[in-house]
C-alpha cells in the first residue's frame, strides 16, 4: 500500500553574515563526566579575531588517512601535533539562530527553494563564491560551520540525481531531511525551514518523486541541469544561455559568409 500525505514545505530566508576560517584540532573531546568521547574531537575556530572552540565529529577526517587516530594518540598534545597538518577549510556565520517556528516566521522572508536551487547548481566550488551565495540565502543548516568540501559534494549529488541517477539520491541521506513538524491546520505536517542544506534536499527530493524532467543546457561552457517545465522545447537553462549561443551562431554565420 502507497498513501500520499499531504505536507506543506516552507523555506524562509534569515539573515547570517559568513566568513571564511579554518579549524585547528586541540585533542580529543570530553564527555559530560570528563571522560574522552573517541567519536569526536575539539577544534579551534578563529573568526573576528576571535577564538572558540567547537566539537568536530571524527567522521569529519579525510577517510582512511587518521583511522588509527585512538590508537597513536591519547593525550591531547598528541592529537594536536598530530593533526596540525589538517587544516579544513570553514564556513562560519554570525548572526541570531530561531529554533521556535513563530520567531522564525517573525524574522525571516519567504523564499523560493527552486530558485535557491537555480543558483547553487552554478555556484562555482571557491570560498568567495560560497560565501556571497551564504551571504544571501542565509543559513546552511544547524552546525557551527561548514566545510566547503560538504558544499561541493551536495552539489554534485544533486547534478547527479537530477541528471543520472535519481536511485542513488534515494538511497542516500540526502533524500529525507528530518525537519518534519506538526502543524495545526492543514496539511497538518510541515517543513518550514531557514536551512538552505535543508531546502535544497527537500526540493530534489520532491522534484523526483513528481517524476520531474530534467535536461543539460547546451551551451558547452554552461552544461547546467535544468527543470523542464512545460512540453515546449526548451534547450537552454536560461535566457542569457540562449542568447549567447543566439550571438555566437549568428557570428559563426557572419565569419563563413566572409570567407566565402
Ligand atoms: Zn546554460
Amino acid at each position: 500500500m502507497i498513501v500520499n500525505i499531504p505536507l506543506s514545505f516552507e523555506y524562509r530566508k534569515t539573515t547570517a553574515q559568513w566568513d571564511q576560517s579554518s579549524a585547528h584540532i586541540t585533542g580529543w573531546a570530553r564527555r559530560t563526566d570528563g571522560t574522552v568521547d573517541g567519536g569526536a574531537l575539539v577544534a579551534e575556530i578563529t573568526t573576528r579575531g576571535l577564538i572558540h572552540s567547537v566539537k568536530f565529529p571524527r567522521k569529519r577526517l579525510p577517510e582512511g588517512e587518521w583511522d588509527s587516530l585512538w590508537l597513536m594518540a591519547y593525550a591531547n598534545a598528541d592529537v594536536e601535533r598530530l593533526l596540525s597538518v589538517y587544516e579544513p577549510l570553514l564556513l562560519v556565520p554570525w548572526g541570531s539562530v530561531y529554533a521556535d517556528p513563530q520567531e522564525l516566521k517573525k524574522h525571516s522572508q519567504p523564499a523560493d527553494p527552486w530558485q535557491l536551487r537555480e543558483e547553487f547548481l552554478r555556484l562555482e566550488p571557491t570560498p568567495k563564491s560560497a560565501i556571497a551565495f551564504l551571504n544571501e540565502w542565509g543559513r546552511w543548516n544547524s552546525e557551527e560551520f561548514v566545510e566547503m568540501t560538504e558544499i561541493v559534494k551536495l552539489q554534485q549529488a544533486i547534478r547527479d540525481a537530477v541528471t543520472a541517477e535519481p536511485d542513488r539520491w534515494f538511497a542516500s541521506d540526502y533524500s529525507l531531511p528530518m525537519n518534519w513538524r506538526r502543524s495545526p491546520v492543514y496539511p497538518f505536517f510541515e517543513v518550514l525551514t531557514d536551512k538552505i542544506e535543508v531546502a535544497l534536499r527537500m526540493s530534489v527530493t520532491v522534484d523526483l518523486l513528481e517524476k520531474a524532467e530534467f535536461k543539460t543546457c547546451v551551451r558547452p561552457d554552461c552544461g547546467q541541469p535544468f527543470k523542464v517545465a512545460s512540453k515546449h522545447d526548451k534547450k537552454f537553462c536560461s535566457r542569457a544561455c540562449a542568447h549567447i549561443e543566439a550571438v555566437r551562431r549568428s557570428r559563426r554565420t557572419a565569419i563563413s559568409k566572409r570567407v566565402k
